[in-house]
């Protein structure tokens, strides 16, 4: 209905998240504005992967022939070893499911930018938004995890605090450091699948400072690995926690937020990037229409979603620490990965494989996402499914199968 169709958002934040959903509503004809504060792309190392559900999604728009070249250019430049991988949860590299796809966050968010632009999309770098009177019909903050825009439209943020100081880093090391994870009795480290790349955690509580020097990252690495080894050159390092909230709810009138905004989570399992994109295809089209209980949908949907990732994260950390309980903890949980079914549960939560949304229609599948359609004019369609017709949304979920 065009009289309810919504004219104009601003996005706040040019991060993977902004830009997706800023495709998605210049997919739906939508006039949209994103706000960056950073004048440049940050090149801080941070996702290094995409999972199976997301990549599927992607390619129902039509971006699969962008990530794959992005993805293998990147294999070959940079030496990433992603043989075998297929997720992971809580350095337990034992879990089934849809193989990861290794793609930069940077790389990811090119792609991005560059469809957002083929669209329309007014990027204005070098904006750092204060205030919320943006003269747009709806503002939506993708602006990370310390979200201005959550802090002026007051959105209550409750969660739990940090407790452990995490590195990331491509570095380059002198001395012998095995690849895959290892849990000591000072912290985790972990090398690979990218070259130089590692990965520290010290459950010491926050981390002191957001800098990370070439000394500190060094002093880190022997106090947890308890090896001799030297950091000869950092070639890009961030600092990570576990800091853990979500907003209560994704809307507040004209204004909603996607992605980090919403919620914050230590990087175990490598979900929150996910979580973020799979935000941007559930709230696009439904404010695209501009009809308010559609509108709220998307909070009913991904909040759940969300606040599951969460818990999951938590309980990751858990089994991570070093103390003896959770050692036995991590022991037990390593016994019962070897059962399939564990496997598969746990897979599909981490993947996010096995989500689905309340529609009224009690088949199994309905709610599910249905890979493999092209859904490129953003546009949801009609399929058959065992020989009955099924309805399939914009953003690729099966609302409906069988007669109505
Ligand atoms: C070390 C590390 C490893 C990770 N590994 C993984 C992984 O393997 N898999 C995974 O799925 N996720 C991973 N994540 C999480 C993932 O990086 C984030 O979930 C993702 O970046 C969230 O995207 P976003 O667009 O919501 O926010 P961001 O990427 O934080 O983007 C927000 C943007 O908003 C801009 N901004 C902020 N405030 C303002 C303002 N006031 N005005 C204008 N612009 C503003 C910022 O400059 C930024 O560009 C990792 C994170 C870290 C830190």
């Amino acid at each position: 209905m065009l009289s309810m169709k919504t004219s104009d958002v601003t996005v706040v934040g040019a991060g993977p998240v902004g830009l997706l959903l800023a495709c998605e509503l210049a997919l739906h004809g939508v006039r949209t504005t994103v706000l960056e504060r950073l004048t440049t792309r940050a090149d801080t190392i941070k996702a290094q992967m995409i999972s199976g559900r997301t990549y599927e999604m992607l390619a129902m728009r039509g971006f699969a022939p962008a990530v794959d070249a992005a993805s293998e250019e990147e294999a070959t430049r940079l030496a990433w070893n992603s043989r075998g991988s297929t997720g992971h949860f809580a350095g337990l590299f034992k879990l089934d499911g849809l193989p990861l796809v290794m793609l930069s966050q940077q790389a990811l968010e090119r792609i991005l930018e560059a469809r957002a632009r083929d669209l329309g999309v007014e990027i204005r770098r070098g904006v750092e938004v204060t205030g919320l009177d943006l003269g747009s019909e709806y503002v939506v903050g993708c602006d990370g995890g310390r979200s201005t825009v959550r802090g002026l439209a007051g959105f209550d943020f409750p969660g739990t605090g940090p407790t452990l100081t995490g590195y990331q880093a491509i570095a380059d090391v002198d001395g012998d450091l095995p690849n895959g994870w290892h849990r000591t009795p000072a912290g985790v480290h972990a090398s690979g699948p990218l070259q130089g790349r590692i990965m520290l955690i010290e459950y010491d509580g926050p981390p002191a400072t957001r800098e990370v020097t070439r000394e500190n990252l060094e002093a880190a690495l022997r106090r947890v690995s308890g090896r001799d080894v030297r950091i000869t050159r950092v070639h890009t390092a961030t600092t990570w926690t576990d800091n853990t909230r979500q907003v209560t709810t994704y809307r507040r009138g004209d204004v909603l937020l996607a992605g980090d905004a919403a919620h914050v989570h230590s990087p175990f399992g490598g979900q929150g990037l996910n979580l973020g994109l799979q935000d941007a295809f559930n709230l696009g089209w439904k404010l695209a229409t501009g009809d308010s209980a559609l509108l709220d949908t998307y909070t009913a949907e991904r909040h759940p979603v969300g606040d599951r990732v969460l818990r999951n994260t938590l309980a990751q950390v858990a089994l991570t620490r070093p103390d003896p309980r959770s050692r036995e903890l991590h022991a037990l949980f390593s016994d019962l990965l070897d059962l399939p079914e564990v496997k598969a549960r746990i897979s599909a939560m981490v993947q996010g494989t096995d989500i689905r949304y309340e529609t009224g229609c009690d088949h199994p599948l309905a709610g599910t996402f249905l890979p493999g359609l092209d859904l490129s004019s953003g546009k949801g369609t009609t399929t058959v499914l065992d020989g009955v017709e099924a309805t399939v949304r914009p953003d690729g979920h099966l609302s409906w199968i069988g007669p109505r």
